[in-house]
């Protein structure tokens, strides 16, 4: 939050507003005392008392039971507090080519329902198509809401989509969703959030329409988000998440920040050529990564239908699948490299499909890293897991909301605009 500090009152109330927010990002982390407020934000105990106050009648925080006992003071508890049951939850959605998942999350990141299920986004006239996945997005949503049944309000919903989106929400490319360029995200949402952008949502209070954050994403990035906020990646703070569903991406975080980008592009990995009179692919290319390591040509390769049954063949040693398998594996190496290359990031996390075919991609994959990645000199680049398996998009795109609204809670929740 830009502090307007030439401005005197204005200065106090986002003065106010920002120091909510830090007090607010704390409690998310987990319990703890206002004493350990004040030493983590910088502020008085006064005022943190005050916020704690404020926070409290809203229901967003509450005594934690137990607690530490405070050195000197034999018996008497410290006081912790925690965020309480109607601390603000966000909505994270993922319209993939194929699927369509949805969850619910809390303050902490924890994921309080979820769902996910088959769906073809690729068939039909594309406005219609988007119509339809946006509205049955939002009854799961309301669904995994009321199931719940916490009074904690809705901050909003994060989207993410299979294609490269602009600032405004507006699909710029998605070669795996013919008809979709141009379609705009964002616009439909709004069309369709009437229960819960005017405050009539199916349970419990929730932020007004104007407060209700709409995030939509790049899946591959928002997945990156996802580790970077949730994953178990021991602080990791440079790394590219490389994976798979129908298409290919990456998501690049560096210094902790997603990199996208100066129009949202950056990471289409799955459209870097590994051979220019390769066969052709849905963004008007020729010899694109995913036509050799995308879901479809592993599948189509392997001769079989879904995903398990490409990973059952590889564990019974069938020369076909593994070889379709090497064969992705090595151009998945030659790609990364030259993402590693032009970025310098010390890992790849592998995600989405990648996540479970992992142990038969990686050896073709280290085998071209090893060769052509330049910092392997001195510092091998690392191959990881993701954590979150095909979570992490949606997760991703809750976590996106969460920090918006967690940073700056009198804005988006009146309750505790003081
Ligand atoms: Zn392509």
């Amino acid at each position: 939050v830009p502090l307007d500090l030439a401005d005197g009152p204005a200065r106090q109330g986002s003065l106010r507003r920002h120091n909510l927010g830090l007090v607010l990002r704390e409690l998310a982390a987990g319990p703890c005392t206002r004493a350990d407020l004040a030493r983590r934000t910088g502020l008085t105990k006064a005022t943190i008392s005050g916020f704690v106050e404020t926070l409290a009648s809203a229901g967003f925080v509450e005594q934690a039971p137990g607690g530490p006992v405070a050195r000197g003071a034999p018996g008497r508890p410290a006081n912790p507090v925690r965020l309480g049951p109607g601390a603000p939850v966000a909505l994270g959605v993922e319209i993939g080519v194929d699927f369509l998942s949805a969850c619910v999350v809390a303050p902490t990141g924890e994921v309080l329902a979820r769902h996910r299920h088959a769906r073809d986004h690729r068939k039909g006239e594309p406005q219609g198509r988007l119509a339809q996945a946006v509205a049955e997005a939002v009854a799961l949503v309301a669904a995994l809401r009321g199931r719940v049944g916490r009074l904690g309000r809705v901050a909003g919903v994060g989207v993410a989509v299979p294609g490269v989106v602009g600032p405004e929400g507006r699909v710029r490319s998605a070669p795996n969703l013919p008809g979709w360029n141009g379609l705009d995200v964002r616009a439909e949402l709004a069309r369709h959030l009437g229960p819960f952008g005017d405050g009539r949502a199916p349970a419990g209070p929730v932020a007004g329409r104007d407060r209700f954050v709409v995030e939509v994403g790049n899946e591959a990035d928002l997945g990156a988000l996802g580790e970077l906020w949730y994953g178990d990646h021991s602080g990791l703070r440079d790394f590219a998440l490389v994976s798979a569903e129908v298409g290919v991406g990456a998501g690049i975080v560096v210094g902790g920040r997603l990199f996208s980008g100066a129009t949202g592009a950056a990471g289409e990995l799955g459209h870097l050529t590994i051979d220019p009179d390769g066969p052709l692919c849905g963004c008007g290319s020729r010899g694109c990564l995913e036509r050799y390591a995308g879901q479809e040509a592993l599948l189509k390769g392997a001769g079989v239908h879904d995903v398990a049954g490409l990973r059952d063949a590889a564990d019974r040693g069938e020369p076909r699948a593994l070889a379709v398998l090497s064969r992705a594996g090595s151009g998945l190496g030659v790609a990364s490299a030259a993402l590693v290359n032009l970025v310098d990031v010390p890992a790849l996390v592998l995600g989405g499909i990648y996540a479970e075919l992992a142990p038969y991609l990686v050896p073709a994959l280290s085998a071209e890293l090893r060769v052509r990645a330049v910092r392997h000199l001195w510092d091998p680049v690392r191959l990881l897991v993701a954590d979150l398996g095909p979570e992490a998009a949606m997760r991703g795109a809750a976590g996106v909301v969460l920090q918006r609204a967690l940073s700056d809670p009198a804005t988006h929740f009146p309750e505790v605009a003081g």
